[in-house]
């Protein structure tokens, strides 16, 4: 029996829409490249969708770039305010985010890296700069100081 209770339909017309617990879900396939991810059917709307639709990365309002970014940050061990100050978003939404994904940031993360391998090392490189900035401000003290510790 797979467990489905933190999935709910994705359909907005179905009455079942955004109702966790799963009862109305049962699994119609798979997909990926190892077949990792399932396919799951509302026996209420008859809706089809991804069971990724029901992660942090759908119905997002921000870029996947940015929401990767925040969890691959977070899985580092970045602080919330590093992470919020490295991706260039409110670190409110870094905290909303990290809930979201909660004990699934790792496994979120490792599911992306293994299938989006464009831009490779594109924060890395942005960290870099950052670090810099940061590490520049810091020698001289100053407004950069203030703007460090934001
Ligand atoms: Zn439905």
């Amino acid at each position: 029996m797979e467990d489905l209770s933190r999935f709910c339909c994705q359909n907005s017309e179905c009455r079942d829409y955004g109702q966790r617990g799963g009862e109305n879900l049962s699994v119609c396939g798979r997909y990926g490249a190892n077949k990792q991810w399932r396919m799951l059917r509302c026996r209420t709307c008859k809706a089809r969708f991804s069971e990724r639709k029901g992660t942090p990365l759908f119905g997002s309002v921000l870029p996947e770039e940015t929401v990767r970014s925040i969890l691959e940050h977070i899985a580092e061990g970045c602080g919330v305010r590093e992470t919020g100050r490295l991706v260039g978003v409110h670190r409110d939404t870094v905290m909303r985010y990290s809930r979201l994904a909660g004990d699934h940031a790792r496994k979120v993360h490792d599911e992306l890296v293994a299938v989006s391998p464009r831009d490779p090392g594109g924060t890395v490189r942005r960290k870099v700069v950052v670090r810099g900035k940061k590490a520049k401000a810091l020698r001289s003290g100053g407004p950069g100081r203030r703007q460090a510790g934001r």
